[in-house]
């Protein structure tokens, strides 16, 4: 999302010919785009945020704007310690910051034409379809600086990824806190995507992330249905502990999502599952914590993002007790993100002396850098830049952890 997000806001400044610098050192403007979901990342948007300030001292003229999350969050926090800050722009008002950096810099003019240009080299396009949520998983931050679940209106999302298509994109990536909750008038999630397929041109359609409690078996058959919906799904799963389920209000039970990997299995049988674990939240036993990494071991997840439990205000689970010590949580971390790195191993070791159809999607020197239909990485040698954008057959010769090398047949 927030890669989207920048990348929008980029799009949006090059129409009032504000452009990417290359280096810092180099910028006139600088700008954060921050997230709140963890305590880290806001530890990190800090630092950053010491760094530009230092970075001012040399350059006295440059202006820093802080947007995003956290603008949101702690705007006064962010102007009370960050006295050089130019300008705070809140997650819930993102769509208006270009044009108020722009007037920030004095700058009106505004030329539709360079954005376009600048949208043609995009193989792969994200576009937002809904932003916000409203599940409250107690832990979350998210509600609370992104606001209510709003679904974008269909015919807009259609026709973003229509223009998207014309200007170079073959992979649209649509997006949501809850992408699969999405609804618009009548239309639901399965409706938008059946329609976007109908798009010439576009050859592949992700999305993340999505909510188990919202993945309906209408949209598992048309996984299955649909040549161009890739064979990769995002489901975080978070603990596989019915008590720790229910502590963080995620409205499922463990055998309850493993239902659902067992239909998207045999629904779309080369299908990987991806998923989001939180270790050390409030009162996980042992115990608990055993049958998440028994789950781990018995989905065999094609990959997974582990992290260990952080407070975060406002939130419910902020006024449980964070009784797991840091060193368990470190601990189970390690643990898990053990286990997933073995299981990716077998996994990438099993596609050596396959063929998979890829998307190339970048080039360095002579090596493109693609991805197969399940979303992992294959690097290419000897390719020419007139690949890029094209869907090829190649022939995985080498596994590493979590990506793969492969000829083009
Ligand atoms: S579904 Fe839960 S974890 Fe995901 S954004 Fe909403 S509240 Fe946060």
């Amino acid at each position: 999302m927030n890669i989207c997000e920048s990348d929008k806001l980029g799009h949006a400044l090059s129409c009032y010919g504000i452009l990417k610098a290359n280096v810092l050192q180099k910028a006139d403007i600088v700008i954060l785009n921050t997230c709140s979901v963890r305590d880290q990342a806001e530890q990190k948007a800090f630092s950053f945020l010491g760094r530009a300030e230092e970075f001012k001292r040399e350059k006295p003229n440059i202006k820093i704007v802080v947007v995003g999350c956290m603008a949101e969050r702690i705007e006064h926090k962010i102007k009370h310690r960050f006295k050089s800050v130019n300008l705070i722009i809140g997650a819930k008002d993102i769509d208006n910051a270009a044009f108020k950096i722009a007037d920030l810099c004095d700058i009106s003019n505004y030329s539709i034409a360079e954005r376009e240009s600048d949208k043609a080299f995009d193989i792969i396009k994200y576009i937002t379809v809904m932003r916000g949520c409203d599940n409250y998983c107690s832990y979350c931050v998210v509600p609370f600086v992104r606001g209510q679940e709003t679904s974008f209106k269909s015919s807009d999302i259609i026709e973003d990824c229509r223009l998207a298509v014309n200007n170079g994109a073959k992979e649209i990536m649509l997006l949501g806190q809850n992408v699969n909750s999405y609804k618009y008038d009548d239309i639901k999630f399965t409706d938008l995507v059946k329609n976007i397929a109908k798009i010439d041109g576009l050859e592949r359609i992700r999305f993340m992330t999505n909510h188990p409690k919202d993945l309906s078996n209408e949209l598992i058959d048309m996984m299955a249905r649909e040549p161009k919906v890739c064979s990769h799904i995002h489901l975080p799963m978070q603990s596989a502990s019915n008590n720790i389920l229910l502590a963080m209000n995620r409205k499922y039970t463990y055998q309850q999502y493993l239902m659902l990997i067992k239909k998207l299995r045999v629904a779309v049988p080369d299908i990987s599952v991806t998923t989001d674990i939180i270790v050390g939240f409030p009162g996980e036993t042992e115990e608990d914590f055993e049958q998440t990494l028994k789950a781990v071991k018995e989905i065999r997840f094609g990959g997974l993002y582990v992290f260990r439990y952080s407070s975060r205000p406002n939130t419910r689970a902020a006024s449980m007790d964070d009784d797991v010590p840091l060193e368990d949580k470190k601990k189970r971390h390690s643990i898990i993100l053990k286990e997933s790195n073995k299981i990716s191993i077998e996994i990438v070791a099993s596609m050596v002396g396959t063929t998979q159809q890829v998307l190339a999607e970048k080039i360095e020197g002579d090596v493109i850098e693609t991805r197969t239909r399940s979303g992992r990485k294959v690097f290419v040698k000897c390719a020419s830049k007139k690949d890029l954008g094209k869907q090829l057959n190649v022939s995985i010769k080498e596994a590493k952890i979590n990506s793969l090398f492969g000829e083009i047949i």
